[in-house]
């Protein structure tokens, strides 16, 4: 690993949604875009960046949405966190098949196949080169893995949250259905919490606000977008403070 002092963050905390990891699919995990997603994250952790990953699990399985069939709100929540597990296995294996040191952290114990999340033992993988994928959400039910990303965000002091999503940033109104849609550059923890944008929760927009993390909002799917981001360039929305949204 090389460290350049000329990186915009040392330590990011990428958050993957599950629909990221079902690339093409509607459903599940498609290996093929898995397999990119790892070579985009190596090159990040090649340039010497930490980088500590939140894996998200609505490629398999929402709480939410099961509630209304039938299945209760937490038990349906903690089958939603044992979905970011089996896309956090399947992160960890592309990537330690590609050379790379990893470890997955689970918020809910299951030390047969991942470590319990412990804050120090989580910052020293970090520091030794080692991506460290954090799984099974916060731990606790009513949450989301976005929450989680920023939680954890927050107790690595990681510099950024980056928020990958199938669209390179923040609109005012889904670009895909609004073709003349205005995509923002940057802005403001409060914006994305009283424009009423579906970017990410307002819990953990509140938490990043609170402890002055910048989002980044950013399309994964085009090539080198973490290396652009890390090396300081201005891709997609960025949100921040008041001043730091002025400058970007
Ligand atoms: N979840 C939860 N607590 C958490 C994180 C996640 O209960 O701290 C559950 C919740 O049911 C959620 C599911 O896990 O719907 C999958 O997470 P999320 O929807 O955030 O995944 P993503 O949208 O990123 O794929």
């Amino acid at each position: 690993m090389n460290s350049d002092s000329s990186l915009r963050f040392k330590r990011i905390l990428l958050k993957l949604s599950g629909e990221a990891l079902a690339g093409a699919l509607s459903w599940g995990i498609d290996v093929r875009f898995l397999d990119y997603l790892s070579e985009e994250v190596i090159k990040v952790r090649n340039l010497g960046v930490e980088v500590a990953i939140v894996v998200g699990g609505g490629n398999i399985f929402r709480g939410r949405s099961a509630d209304k069939d039938g299945i209760s709100r937490v038990t349906a929540d903690y089958m939603g966190m044992l979905a970011t597990v089996i896309n956090a296995l399947a992160f960890q294996d592309f990537l330690e098949s590609k050379g790379v040191p990893t470890r997955v952290q689970t918020a809910i114990e299951m030390r047969a196949i991942a470590e319990p999340y412990i804050r120090r033992r989580a910052i020293r993988h970090l520091e030794k080169g080692r991506i460290v994928i954090f799984a099974a959400g916060t731990g606790n039910p009513y949450f989301s893995t976005d929450t989680a990303a920023a939680l954890r965000a927050a107790e690595i002091r990681a510099e950024a949250v980056l928020k990958a999503t199938k669209v390179d940033g923040i609109y005012e109104a889904d670009p895909l259905l609004h073709k003349n849609a205005i995509k923002f550059e940057k802005l403001k923890y409060l914006d994305l919490l009283n424009k009423g944008l579906k970017v990410m929760d307002s819990t953990a927009v509140s938490l990043c606000m609170e402890n002055n993390i910048p989002i980044i909002v950013f399309s994964i799917s085009e090539p080198d977008s973490l290396v652009k981001i890390v090396t300081g360039h201005q891709i997609g929305t960025f949100v921040g403070r008041e001043e730091d949204a002025r400058q970007g």
